[in-house]
């Protein structure tokens, strides 16, 4: 299996302003001034070895990650990543996938908001499978594209459009990949699903608040994530933030993501629904502290911890 991050923000897409621009780039003049700069590998050992706030950019998509493995094209949500996504299925030409399957965790506006713009969606012959446990998303996505909003209604894109209502406590099989869902905490509720495939799992589990119940032995959330290669996490909030201002706000932390993983025997954990306030340089901070609260929590865990970006592939084989 393999997972596309397409898009990583919480909320709304972030913006990236030319001055924020500049920083970047003078900061990394100034990291070069020092260095032997001669030739273009030259350059590319130097950008190797700058912090990743400085090489690159954590992005500024929502929700959208594509679950890679199974007989055709399955994605949870349709942030605004969900553009791109469509871009890049487009250039494959005649190879272009036509079936897709849009897993949604819920309707909020950062998880749904890409499909207007999802340019497979306006193509003849292209068929599109939104799955979900909310019983009323059909009417969500034909609402998203009403006037006065928006110009193309849903009916009028082109492709054929499917809606599927999912049961929380049915498996299923969508594509050739097993697939299990959790309900969890958030206002309206949203879904979290888990993919098992040919020995592999993938749990995406994004706009989730754990109480403290998450402490007790036997959180029945462990389960669902037990042993997971990969587990896509929401963590919006620092632990300061959670606490002390936006607890109730239906979202989790980084350090509460960290505990589960290691509870559960996560492999992989990569923060996910990065808070649309924070820049790449703010960013690169959270992840530094996430990694020391990962230290001080185990210094013998074996877990790998890294926040989501756009654009980012993570290859199980
Ligand atoms: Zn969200
Ligand atoms: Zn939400």
């Amino acid at each position: 299996m393999k997972v596309k991050f397409w898009g990583c923000r919480g909320s709304i897409p972030a913006s990236y302003s030319a001055s924020q621009t500049r920083t970047k780039i003078k900061q990394v003049l100034q990291a070069a001034l020092d260095a032997d700069l001669k030739r273009s590998e030259d350059i590319d050992n130097f950008l190797d070895g700058l912090p990743f706030n400085l090489r690159g950019a954590y992005g500024s998509n929502t929700s959208c990650v594509e679950i890679i493995g199974g007989d055709e094209v399955i994605i949870c949500d349709a942030g605004s990543g969900l553009r791109d996504l469509g871009k890049a299925m487009v250039m494959m030409g005649p190879n272009m996938p036509k079936v897709y399957h849009i897993l949604i965790s819920h309707m909020h506006w950062d998880h749904i908001q890409g499909f207007p713009f999802f340019i497979p969606a306006y193509m003849q012959g292209v068929i599109i499978n939104i799955w979900g446990c909310h019983s009323n998303i059909r009417e969500t996505f034909i609402l998203q594209q009403q006037e006065p909003t928006f110009p193309v209604r849903l009916e009028d894109m082109g492709s054929q459009i499917n809606f599927h209502t999912m049961d929380v406590n049915e498996n299923y099989q969508i594509a050739g990949m097993d697939i299990s869902i959790w309900e969890q905490p958030h206002p309206g509720i949203s879904y979290g699903f888990r993919f098992d495939h040919d020995g592999q799992s993938v749990v995406y589990s994004t706009d989730a608040e754990h109480t403290d119940e998450l402490h007790k032995e036997d959180y029945p959330f462990l389960d669902f994530i037990r042993n997971a290669d990969v587990l896509v996490f929401d963590a919006q909030f620092n632990l300061a933030d959670h606490v002390y201002i936006k607890q109730n706000w239906g979202h989790s932390s980084n350090l509460v993501g960290i505990e589960l993983a290691v509870r559960a025997g996560v492999k992989k954990l990569f923060l996910f629904h990065s808070d649309h306030m924070f820049g790449d340089e703010d960013l690169e901070k959270f992840l530094n502290d996430s990694l020391r609260y990962l230290e001080i929590y185990d210094d013998k865990s074996q877990l790998e911890l890294n926040i989501a970006y756009d654009g980012l592939l993570v290859d199980l084989d």
